[in-house]
């Protein structure tokens, strides 16, 4: 059964259809968001609903049961209710008597009764989860809470149906996270719920479904769990979908990485994380976070005290880098001069020196036959000089960067933990290897970037982890891929 159906619905405006022959429908305890630009006629959809257009074609079902919305009270008695955006409370009553302005409880017939109003309209307020004084005037308290007093007024009415036309906007983080505790409160009470918004982020944090309109027609509905919000937005502004849609496009079911309860004391703790095949895993923090630290016992490189490595479903020992190799995991390091490149060697013997590890294994060494393959990496990724027996060290910054990266690519591991891939390049070099990791994840390998480069970490990401003081405090995807997202999440602030 559904809560709410409208078929075919239409409206015109003198010169505009603003709603055009649109479908909707609710389910019980369901979040059905309603995104589209401005002037999309989202407004004028939920007004309908709302009984304030009376000359609106099609047909509304409640319950299963038709019925012709063509008065606000009608609206009212099929158990819909509004939250607009700009709020209507009477200023200097209270908030008993603004939750309750159309059935004050009356004594001996013509006074009110104030305890019982009290007492009615506390339990109205208990059912938001809130603990305001109802006899408090209105005009005392804040926006938000006066937002809460309308939701609240509203339910005094007994309604199935409730529709939020971008309540948000004009609301702090922390309201915004108090009102999103109120909706899930209703939608636990089995109300269903219309929320308008144009900003995506919210939606995906609360909504089941959405539904987009595009100039008064509504040109999709989907549960949210199958959409990006690089999808939505491309629906709602009329692109192309597949072009924006890279995440979706990749398999990222089987797991390549799986880390539990990894700990190094001193440095990091309790780590777990997945990554999958195909994906590109961001992990950011402030300095001193331990993301490097993670990486490099992860990778075997620093010892780790507690916890389980499996590449591939299989447990790797901890603390053995060439074991860690050997799984199909490395590690591309933060700081190549060090620990990443051999700089007195040559371009040739550092690129193959993962290699010669693979081939010595086998127990031949046979170098010509990875010269195609030496070549074929040293154009790919525009080593400058192209020429394989310079010394590395004669090399800039950026092409050193390169010939660790081709090294890597060379021994062709399933799991690439890049630490600070392109700091210290330029800027062409930086746009090479950014296209070099992009090409990774979609011939499915996995790749873990830690980076303190926020854009490149949110362009190239498809989820981030956030370390703060050795911890994953948050996990980010989709909708909450933003610099700033990541930098407040890295700060302790949290995200919505
Ligand atoms: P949205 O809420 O998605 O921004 P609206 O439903 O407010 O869109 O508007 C849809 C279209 O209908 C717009 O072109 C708008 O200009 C027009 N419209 C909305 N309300 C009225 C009105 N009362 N009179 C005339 N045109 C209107
Ligand atoms: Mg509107």
């Amino acid at each position: 059964m559904n809560t709410l159906k409208m078929q075919s619905i239409s409206k015109a405006f003198p010169g505009t259809l603003a709603v055009d022959r649109v479908d909707f429908d609710l389910c019980p305890g369901e979040v059905h968001a309603l995104v589209g630009e401005n002037g999309a006629g989202k407004s004028t959809l939920m007004k309908i609903l709302a009984g304030s257009y009376e000359d609106y074609t099609g047909e509304i079902f409640i319950q299963d049961k038709p019925v012709r919305l063509d008065s606000p009270a009608k609206a009212i008695r099929c158990g819909i209710g509004m939250i607009y955006q700009e709020l209507s409370l009477a200023e200097p009553l209270s908030i008993a008597e603004n939750i309750l302005i159309n059935r004050l409880p009356l004594k001996g017939g013509f006074r009110v009764d104030k305890k019982e109003m009290v007492r009615e309209a506390r339990k109205i307020l208990a059912q938001l989860g809130l603990e305001l004084d109802p006899l408090l005037p209105v005009s005392r308290i804040s926006r938000h809470e006066a937002q809460l007093v309308e939701i609240a007024r509203v339910l005094g009415n007994d309604i199935s149906i409730l529709v939020m036309d971008e309540p948000t906007s004009s609301l702090s983080r922390e309201e915004i996270r108090t009102l999103f505790s109120t909706i899930e409160t209703l939608k636990q009470q089995g109300l269903s719920i219309v929320y308008i918004s144009h900003r995506l982020p919210e939606i995906f944090r609360i909504a089941d479904r959405v539904s987009i309109l595009r100039d008064g027609k509504k040109v999709l509905t989907a549960p949210l769990h199958e959409m990006t919000s690089s999808t939505l937005a491309a629906v709602m502004i009329g692109r192309d979908p597949e072009e924006y849609n890279r995440q979706a496009s990749v398999k990222q079911e089987e797991k390549s990485l799986q880390v539990t309860g990894f700990s190094r004391n001193g440095f990091f703790h309790d780590i777990s994380l997945e990554a999958a095949r195909g994906e590109i895993l961001g992990i950011a923090g402030l300095s001193g976070a331990g993301r490097s630290e993670l990486g490099r016992s992860l990778c075997g490189l620093d010892p780790s005290d507690r916890g389980e490595i499996l590449v591939n479903g299989k447990s790797v020992p901890r603390g053995s880098y060439r074991k860690s190799i050997r799984s199909g995991m490395i590690y591309l390091s933060e700081d190549r001069k060090t620990d990443g490149l051999f700089a007195s060697l040559k371009v040739r013997n550092n690129i193959l020196s993962t290699v010669i590890d693979k081939s010595c294994r086998a127990g031949i060494y046979n170098r010509n036959s990875y010269r195609d393959r030496l070549q074929s990496l040293m154009n790919k990724l525009k080593i400058s000089p192209p020429r394989e027996d310079a010394e590395v060290r004669t090399l800039s910054g950026g092409n050193q960067q390169k010939v660790f990266l081709a090294k890597w690519l060379a021994a062709d591991p399933d799991i690439f933990l890049l630490d600070e891939p392109t700091k210290g390049v330029d800027v062409g070099a930086r746009a090479g290897i950014h296209e070099t990791i992009a090409e990774l994840a979609r011939k499915g390998r996995t790749i873990i970037l830690i980076s303190s480069d926020l854009t490149e970490l949110v362009a190239l990401s498809d989820r981030i982890l956030v370390m703060r003081n050795g911890a994953i405090i948050e996990e980010l995807c989709d909708y909450q891929l933003t610099e700033e997202a990541v930098l407040l999440a890295a700060n302790g602030e949290g995200v919505y």
